[in-house]
């Protein structure tokens, strides 16, 4: 069930974010403690630069631009899941009656003492499951070449070699893919996996442009949607849970040479089609730490996108290269003359000519 935003400011605001965060493994000393990020700190964060501000439910590190939110974000962040997982999460391990009342049974408990009645959690899917949904909806969609999604992708400057080398896939029968993957996997496992809401609808109606994320053997176990529809607020969704690796990843192959680090796979795309090596990372702030090894020998140009939040997001990218010592540069950074620099609010698929 969806959760009305009352009951999500009501929530916050019966928890204490200090009391959350060492629920979360966290050690906090007088509303401080260390980095979740410690390779970006110098000397690994040896005075913890990151606060806790009980009256207000923030938190913030002073050095991370991207470390920083309420009480929902701080699991986000440490759980690594989806704001609904989240609050989930925190109504489990907090305000149990609050996930009976919205309609899961009540399960038995002997002890009175305790307001925290115990819930049997249900076993994790394994990356093999997880795998086999993902690839067996990938097989289910159709190239974009007979799709609305072609007008789409040559407005954008992106063409059939780049469809057809990248895997690109449109959602076209709606209906008949759901079907097929209840009938082949169950909806719970669906719904695990994250491809199916807690209604029991497939995700994707409105994003049905398919970017499957190719591994090096062009095998894809993660993909990110986009819709075409000028309407749709929220323009791209990412299937829940990790994202194992950077969109393209096929270009760190670990030989020297220059990579374009894009944020999301529209730029990423934008570049490929002129035979530049790009990866992409799926939003301003979802680098991973875990990532920085793929980059190994190359020297990146971070792309992102010309505002205030891929600035801040270039910064933490930068950071976690330094640490690992990879060469990088900021897209832009070089002397141009200024009717070749982006201008503020472009990306680089505008840049490139991509028309909206
Ligand atoms: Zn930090």
């Amino acid at each position: 069930m969806q959760d009305s935003h009352d009951e999500i400011e009501q929530l916050k605001a019966s928890l204490s974010i200090t009391t959350v965060a060492e629920k979360l493994g966290l050690n906090v000393v007088k509303g401080r403690c260390h980095c979740f990020y410690p390779m970006r700190h110098a000397h690994g964060d040896r005075t913890p630069s990151l606060s806790f501000s009980e009256e207000r439910g923030l938190f913030r590190c002073f050095v991370c631009p991207d470390v920083r939110g309420d009480v929902i974000t701080l699991v986000e962040m440490l759980r690594d899941c989806s704001f609904n997982e989240a609050v989930r999460w925190l109504k489990d391990e907090f305000r149990p009656w609050m996930a009976v009342e919205q309609g899961t049974p009540a399960p038995r408990s002997n002890s009175t003492q305790s307001a925290v009645v115990e819930r049997p959690k249900p076993p994790e899917i394994s990356e093999l499951q997880r795998m086999k949904v993902v690839l067996s909806f990938l097989k289910k969609l159709d190239p974009v070449d007979e799709t609305p999604a072609k007008n789409y992708l040559i407005k954008r400057r992106i063409f059939k070699p780049v469809w057809d080398k990248m895997r690109l896939r449109y959602l076209t029968r709606y209906e008949e893919v759901s079907l097929e993957l209840v009938k082949e996997f169950g909806l719970e496992l669906l719904q695990r996996v994250g491809l199916f809401n807690e209604k029991g609808n497939l995700r994707y109606f409105k994003h049905r442009l398919i970017f499957p994320y190719l591994d090096s053997e062009y095998r894809s176990m993660y993909f990110q949607a986009r819709t075409i529809e000028r309407d749709v607020k929220q323009k791209e969704m990412n299937l829940a849970g990790k994202v194992p690796y950077p969109y393209n990843l096929q270009v760190l192959d670990g030989k020297p040479g220059w990579v374009y680090l894009c944020e999301g796979a529209i730029d990423t795309l934008t570049l490929v089609g002129r035979s530049m090596p790009a990866v992409g990372i799926p939003g301003v702030n979802s680098f991973k730490a875990e990532w920085v090894s793929y980059f190994k020998n190359k020297n990146v140009v971070i792309c992102l996108d010309q505002d205030e939040a891929g600035r801040n997001g270039t910064k933490v990218i930068q950071e976690l290269l330094n640490a690992s010592e990879i060469k990088n540069t900021v897209n832009g950074s070089l002397l141009l003359p200024e009717r070749f620099r982006m201008k503020e609010g472009e990306d680089m698929n505008d840049y490139f000519g991509g028309k909206h």
